[in-house]
């Protein structure tokens, strides 16, 4: 087989080998049988869920909790509608909803149904990858129904835009104490140094499959705060799993996978970070040279370039790379997709044409040096005889 160059990591990742042993050594039993073969997969259960939550720097015995989910969508979908759900609302004004403009549609889709229900959602503008504070204090001061649910990502699924959630949390707290403030942090999750209690946040969402796990699992931080004020109930009822948040039997095997590339990525969370920047930087260095265009938020995540392809669809250089083994996307590959067109390009102020013309890299501390020289070829070729095909 021909060499690959995988650029796609922010769609899902490779399962690393510690992750692999952990998904089949993990125990077959139901975590809530009481019996020996279900207090072993209980035990480990725990393990894991200690695991992640250290890389989320809970303590051992933190009053804050970790439910185990399917995917980020799941835990964004329980964050919203089940803080939405969690109160009676007046049905005249049930109360309103923030979100960054561009959101994932795992959050930015619930918010859609709950506007149906007449919550009223305002979008935080985030021009040039950048979250405007000023709009969002606007907006807290001059909200009509009290503001429920606040949520902003860390880190920009299609740009790398990574916002200012510690300072729009504390805007929100200050007008709203008792909202839920949120944060899909699935494409910062050990790709920067956070803890939701540094960020302010009362919920947060990580997903497993994107840090080099198997897919299955995904995990929301809730604080305790928010267990406290009753502010999150269950939107799926079942049989209690998960503290009640999440029923079904937990997918063991696939959060045993999480935990350990979890830890794994959480070890060496500076030295990826660091190996992450030099191949951005090769990467950077070879662009300058090619007839592309950046679209660079105001602060990024090295793991994310958002490049533009003047003339040039971003589907045709897809088709083009991919026929060489190099793999990049289109916009985000959940978005890429179903045709529409993309709300974080558009929030981020690219123009329609350029955003068709907009191909996503996305790199990782497991990429080498050769994967990038490959690219860099292969978008100069691609160029090249993509500009000469327009011009016969
Ligand atoms: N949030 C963000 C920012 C994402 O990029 C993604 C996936 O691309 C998700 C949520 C959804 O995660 P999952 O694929 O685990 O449902």
């Amino acid at each position: 087989m021909s060499t690959e160059h995988y650029f796609d990591q922010s769609a899902t990742t490779r399962p690393s080998d510690a992750a692999v042993a952990a998904l089949t050594a993990a125990a077959w039993g139901n975590p809530s049988s009481v019996h020996a073969v279900g207090v072993r997969a209980a035990n480990e259960l725990r393990e894991a869920r200690a695991a992640v939550g250290r890389t989320l720097g809970m303590p051992r015995f933190s009053q804050d909790r970790l439910i185990f989910t399917s995917c980020g969508t799941e835990s964004n979908n329980i964050a919203l509608l089940g803080c939405a759900r969690a109160k009676k609302r007046d049905p005249a004004h049930p109360g309103t909803v923030i979100l960054s403009a561009g959101e994932h549609p795992s959050l930015e889709n619930p918010a859609i149904l709950l506007e149906k229900e007449g919550y009223t959602v305002v979008r935080i503008p985030t021009a040039g990858g950048a979250l405007d504070l000023d709009f969002l204090e606007k907006t807290l001061a001059e909200a009509d129904a009290p503001v429920i649910f606040a949520g902003f990502m860390l880190v920009n699924n299609e740009t790398g835009a990574v916002y200012d959630v510690k300072s729009a949390a504390a805007l929100v707290k200050r007008h709203f104490p008792d909202a839920v403030v949120h944060c899909d942090a699935v494409q910062g999750y050990l790709k920067r140094k956070f803890t939701p209690m540094g960020l302010g946040v009362d919920t947060l969402t990580l997903s497993a499959h994107k840090v080099h796990a198997v897919r299955g699992a995904g995990a929301l931080y809730v604080n305790a705060a928010t267990l406290k004020r009753r502010n999150l109930t269950a939107v799926m009822p079942g049989g209690g799993q998960e503290g009640g948040f999440r029923s079904g039997t937990e997918n063991l095997a696939a959060i045993r996978s999480f935990a350990a590339a979890a830890e794994e990525g959480f070890l060496h969370l500076e030295e990826n970070i660091a190996r992450t920047a030099e191949l951005r930087r090769r990467l950077d260095e070879g662009l300058a040279s090619l007839d592309v265009r950046l679209n660079r938020p105001a602060e990024g995540l090295d793991n994310i370039a958002s490049v533009v392809l003047p003339g040039i669809r971003s589907e045709t250089m897809l088709n083009e790379l991919s026929g060489r083994g190099i793999y990049v996307s289109a916009g985000s590959a959940c978005a890429a997709n179903s045709k529409k067109k993309s709300l974080a390009l558009e929030a981020f102020g690219v123009s329609a044409s350029d955003a068709d013309s907009t191909i996503r890299i996305s790199l990782d501390y497991t990429n080498t040096e050769e994967d990038v020289a490959a690219l860099l070829e292969g978008l100069a070729e691609g160029i090249a005889s993509l500009q000469r095909k327009r011009t016969r």
